[in-house]
């Protein structure tokens, strides 16, 4: 039988939206920002994080498909999908967008015994979403890195569990 041939973007993109999900879900569930936006916080969207010029193939197909989702946004001010009520983004953030969170909101959450590192997951999102090794901290490209089906499974799988165990932490206080 003939096997369905997926493109190595699509599938990239397809695994970096369930990652993107996870996310979402986890700090969903954690509703700090939500409890704190204009409280305790400006806001971390006041710069347009999502237009940032993009080097590589998976970070530019995301931009792709956002686009016919989404559209422009709105271009009168900073980011075209910040809003009075937050990011109107539900899928397709960039990796910066999804993984960072402010320093008041990493401490609450070391608080709570929690070491969430925003470094660390946007390395991860970004290495998924184009299927190569980063650099920690430049974001820059060291090599390509072929990811099959079962190395993500794992991947994603890990990192599942480390949310639930995290989200588990919050909900006891
Ligand atoms: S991450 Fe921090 S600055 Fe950004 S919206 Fe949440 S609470 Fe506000
Ligand atoms: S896309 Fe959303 S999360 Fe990213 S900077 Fe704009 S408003 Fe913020």
């Amino acid at each position: 039988m003939a096997q369905k041939i997926v493109s190595v973007t699509r599938r990239s993109l397809d695994r970096y939206l369930e990652m993107e999900s996870l996310l979402h879900k986890f700090f969903d569930s954690i509703g700090y920002c939500r409890e704190n936006f204009g409280v305790n916080c400006n806001g971390c969207c006041n710069e347009n994080v999502a237009n940032y010029p993009k080097k590589y193939r998976g970070c530019r197909d995301l931009d792709e498909e956002r686009l016919k989702i989404y559209g422009v946004g709105n271009l009168t001010g900073g980011c075209p999908y910040s809003s009075d009520h937050g990011c109107i983004l539900a899928t397709h953030k960039t990796p910066k967008c999804i993984a960072y969170i402010c320093p008041p909101f990493t401490k609450a959450l070391n608080e709570q015994g929690i070491d969430y590192d925003w470094f660390e997951v946007h390395t991860l999102l970004i290495s998924i979403l184009n299927e190569g090794k980063f650099d920690w901290w430049s974001g820059s490209k060291i090599e390509s890195h072929y990811t099959s089906d079962e190395e993500f499974f794992a991947i994603k799988k890990k990192f599942e569990e480390l949310l639930n165990l995290w989200a588990s932490k919050v909900a006891k206080i």
